[in-house]
């Protein structure tokens, strides 16, 4: 069931239709096996590489790569369209694994960063926390680059750093002017895997990701990497960070949540209207049905922002608004992912615990979405400076 609000362009809803069709019929029948092994984010190596061909085949692998790029040029809001449907299945289809801001490679580094990524034969992590410095790394980032010739030495520790064991290289920052900081004194550096002096170690989460997907921990001595590996312009780094993290991390995060809540409300109805006590079904009692119309109210009301908000952002808003409604809408999709999940599991009862179903997995996921990407608190706080005036809340 599809109650979407979303008047969407028929380009994309054509292309929504047919990631359904593809993740119905090739992803949710493995899932079983999945969910039992509690695997997440990656897939099997006997399941990969039909996917991925099945995703490019049908075009949905880089739909939302600009034409310039060689893509489909549908968009953010492409990406979010897919994003939902991808994201209904505990066995992800895969998709070109680009990120935005490596669209700022120059000629010289697309050949090595940027086309490799977009075909899916090299990854990337985004290593910007630390142990000292998660919600405010503009002001508390301790990992240091001094220049040194046609080089830069970097020293420091990154924390939380997701794929590092498996990634081909970095997106990594460092302040480069101290004084400056986060206004012109952060560079984001390309830093090859291998390269010596980078020890990377394992974090273990409730996430039970895979080896390779693993969250790490990462310490660099003395690190050389070459001028020529600084991603855009020597000390943008931060806010080159903050387009990605804004762009394809917070707004996109709608589309992944309310692909959990759709499917978890579909399950919901299905089993409410099932499962009996004292002779009725479930369904019957205000309770339950009341839990269910709170979880359709969420995900309309966060299908209808995400997908505008994406839109305007397409419509060429990248500066202004769109900046503010991407914590907005992760804002949202976080806190009402995880109360949508969490109504989720309590119409299903203990059988929404179980590794048969994905609410538990789901239920996870929202949790953590409240915190990866800035806390709840962070977005607030971006959101006061939107309301109030930095004059005010930057203080
Ligand atoms: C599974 C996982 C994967 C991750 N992947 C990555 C990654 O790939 N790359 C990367 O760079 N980072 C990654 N992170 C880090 C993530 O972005 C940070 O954990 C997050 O930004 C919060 O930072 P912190 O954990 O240091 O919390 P802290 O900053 O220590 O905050 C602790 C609490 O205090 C609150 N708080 C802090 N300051 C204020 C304030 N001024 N007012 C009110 N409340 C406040 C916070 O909201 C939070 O509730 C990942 C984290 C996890 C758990």
């Amino acid at each position: 069931m599809d109650y979407s609000l979303a008047e969407l362009p028929d380009e994309h809803l054509q292309l929504k239709n047919m990631v359904r069709d593809v993740v119905e019929r090739e992803c949710m029948p493995l899932e079983l096996e999945y969910l039992k092994e509690d695997l997440y984010d990656e897939l099997k190596p006997e399941h990969e590489p039909h996917l991925r061909k099945v995703s490019q085949d049908t075009g949905i692998w880089d739909a939302h790569v600009p034409k310039e790029h060689g893509g489909g040029g549908m968009g953010i809001l492409g990406l979010c369209v897919i994003d939902e449907e991808i994201y209904r299945s505990a066995v992800l289809l895969p998709k070109s694994p680009v990120n935005v801001i490596l669209y700022e490679c120059n000629d010289q580094q697309a050949p090595t960063y940027l086309e490799p990524v977009i075909r899916g034969e090299k990854r990337t992590a985004f290593a910007q926390t630390e142990p000292q410095s998660g919600s405010d790394p503009g002001g508390s980032m301790q990992t240091r680059a001094v220049r040194d010739g046609d080089d830069w030495v970097i020293n420091g520790h990154k924390f939380f750093i997701s794929n590092s064991l498996a990634c081909d290289f970095w997106m990594l920052q460092a302040v480069t002017d101290q004084e400056k900081r986060r206004r012109g004194g952060i560079t984001m550096f390309l830093v090859d895997k291998g390269t010596p002096g980078i020890n990377v170690t394992e974090i273990k989460t409730w996430h039970n990701r895979p080896f390779e997907r693993a969250t790490c921990e990462m310490t660099l001595d003395n690190v050389v990497v070459p001028h020529a590996n600084i991603l855009g312009e020597e000390g943008y780094g931060f806010r080159l960070g903050q387009q990605w993290l804004v762009v394809q991390d917070r707004l996109t995060r709608g589309a992944s949540s309310l692909g959990q809540m759709q499917r978890s409300l579909d399950m919901s109805i299905e089993w409410a209207r099932q499962r009996q006590s004292f002779g009725k079904p479930i369904a019957s009692r205000q309770a339950i049905q009341w839990m269910i119309v709170d979880m359709f109210i969420d995900i309309q009301a966060l299908r209808a922002m995400t997908y505008g908000a994406a839109a305007k952002y397409d419509a060429g808003d990248t500066e202004g608004d769109s900046r503010y409604l991407g914590s907005l809408i992760k804002l949202l999709s976080g806190q009402w992912g995880h109360r949508c999940l969490d109504n989720a599991l309590q119409v299903h009862g203990g059988i929404g615990e179980t590794y048969e179903l994905p609410i538990s997995r789901f239920y996870r996921n929202q949790r953590h979405a409240r915190i990866g990407g800035g806390t709840d608190e962070m977005h607030r706080m971006v959101l006061a400076r939107w309301l109030l005036g930095r004059d005010v809340t930057d203080v």
